[in-house]
């Protein structure tokens, strides 16, 4: 079960991710995961990252690409593995390509998972925080009782400042804009498939299941 999972921020990636990796029991490989962990333990691979990471940039091809390819070839992933954040490019895309032809493996599945735009823009900014207890609320999803009080403590609820609506919108730009090549490139392959993420998580998860029934390990 060879599957690489996409999605916008918001999308529900994360939530669908751990879903998929405990029903199946393959592992999670997550790029922006791994280039955390090293940072935390002061690896090369860590401090290589760190500088691309601390300004939004993607780290290079090459610094990626060869982590993913050590990754794939160890033995908890014959058999199968759940990609996240990864590829992000086509070249990292073709390289995933070589990657499973040396290890005489496919893709089976490219997981997209799609939210309209406004609606992410909705989740993405209608977070709010407790200044004295961190208790998380939602406006739309998961409001307060009473607006802008905490129902746990009482606090003030405030909105982070990289959850505002201009830095949440250009955030999602950057992403349309870098994963549309991808999406055509794994139509183009066949291997594509798209479900509407605004439905509940378990109704999202269920469709999953069904694609994913009769997959040979
Ligand atoms: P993420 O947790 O997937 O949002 O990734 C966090 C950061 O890690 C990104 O902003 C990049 O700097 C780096 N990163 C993660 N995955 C990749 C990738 N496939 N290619 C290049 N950089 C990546």
């Amino acid at each position: 079960m060879n599957l690489v999972l996409m999605g916008l921020p918001g999308a529900g990636k994360g939530t669908q991710a751990e879903k998929v990796v405990e029903e199946y029991g393959i592992p999670h490989i997550s790029t922006g995961d791994m280039f955390r962990a090293a940072m935390k333990e002061g690896t090369e691979l860590g401090l290589k990252a760190k500088s691309f990471m601390d300004k939004g940039e993607l780290v290079p091809d090459e610094v990626t690409i060869g982590i993913v390819r050590e990754r794939l070839s160890k033995d908890d992933c014959k058999k199968g593995f759940l990609l996240d954040g990864f590829p992000r490019t086509v070249p990292q895309a073709e390289a995933l390509e070589n990657i499973l032809a040396d290890l005489e493996r496919k893709i089976d599945y490219v997981i997209n998972i799609d939210v309209d735009k406004n609606i992410l823009m909705e989740r993405l900014t209608g977070r709010r925080i407790c200044k004295s207890c961190g208790a998380t609320y939602h406006l739309i999803f998961n409001p307060p009782a009473q607006e802008g009080v905490c129902d746990r403590c009482g606090g003030d609820l405030y909105q982070r400042a990289d959850d505002n609506a201009e830095t949440v919108q250009n955030r999602l730009e950057v992403n349309i804009k870098q994963a549309q090549p991808l999406l055509d490139f794994y139509e183009e392959k066949g291997y594509l498939r798209t479900l509407d993420g605004q439905r509940d998580i378990s109704v999202v998860f269920a469709e999953i299941k069904q694609l994913l029934r009769g997959l040979a390990e």
